[in-house]
């Protein structure tokens, strides 16, 4: 398999360090950012398979490196926050941000998040069995090349909005409850709130312009793909 290649924003050269080291040891390959513009440029000339991206940084915070990447990319991005803060925690996601961890974190912790969404990608790209293309209501996703398409124009989906979307549509007629969407996303270890998926899924709505009422909100509940079966 190829060697994934890790990008490390942050800072503080003791936590780079750790970070790298342990990324290094575990068979991946690191690259390292000390702000944000040089994360941008590197992000630009390599490839970069996970993004793990400090908030608190010199020149050009998390927020914004967060934001422009999402512009060109669905790279994932795991946010590092220094604090339980759930409106830091949301403004992550709004952003486009997959994930994040609150620091202190411990590197175990970390790889795991990253390993989740690094596997999820690649098992997506080559489960045997299931059909390459799903599609319903005009929406077309296409699993192998993670792109999404309404009525023929794309869409850029960030990970996190690919695997809810796709959850939902695989589920069609069927609600979705936000635990398992969470558990399904996330895995079952995950810390966030409700309010997480109901900021994704508002993200969602907004890029599936007309489309959006497709997903219907079922109070207390969860969310559902089309009509109910
Ligand atoms: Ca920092």
């Amino acid at each position: 398999m190829d060697v994934r290649t890790i990008l490390v924003v942050e800072d503080e050269p003791i936590l780079r360090e750790i970070v790298k080291d342990y990324f290094l040891n575990e068979g991946y390959e690191v690259l390292e950012a000390v702000d944000g513009e040089q994360a941008l440029q590197l992000i630009q000339d390599r490839k970069v398979d996970l993004i793990i991206l400090d908030i608190m940084l010199p020149r050009l915070d998390g927020w914004s490196v967060c934001r422009r990447i999402r512009k060109t990319s669905d790279v994932p991005i795991i946010m590092l926050t220094a604090r339980v803060d759930e409106d830091d925690t949301l403004l992550g996601f709004e952003l486009g941000a997959d994930d994040y961890v609150t620091k202190p974190y411990s590197p175990p912790v970390l790889l795991a998040r990253a390993k989740r969404l690094l596997d999820s990608r690649s098992r997506q790209s080559q489960s045997p069995g299931t059909s390459d293309s799903l599609i319903r209501y005009g929406i077309r996703i296409h699993f192998p090349s993670r792109t999404v398409e309404s009525d023929g124009v794309s869409i850029n989906l960030t990970h996190t909005e690919f695997e809810i979307l796709s959850s939902l549509m695989q589920n069609q007629g069927i609600v979705m409850t936000r635990e398992q969407m969470i558990t399904k996303i996330w895995g079952y270890e995950y810390a966030g709130d409700d309010r997480t998926i109901n900021t994704h899924i508002r993200n969602l709505r907004i890029k599936l312009g007309d489309k959006a009422k497709l997903i219907t909100t079922i109070v207390r509940t969860g969310y559902r793909f089309g009509a109910s079966v």
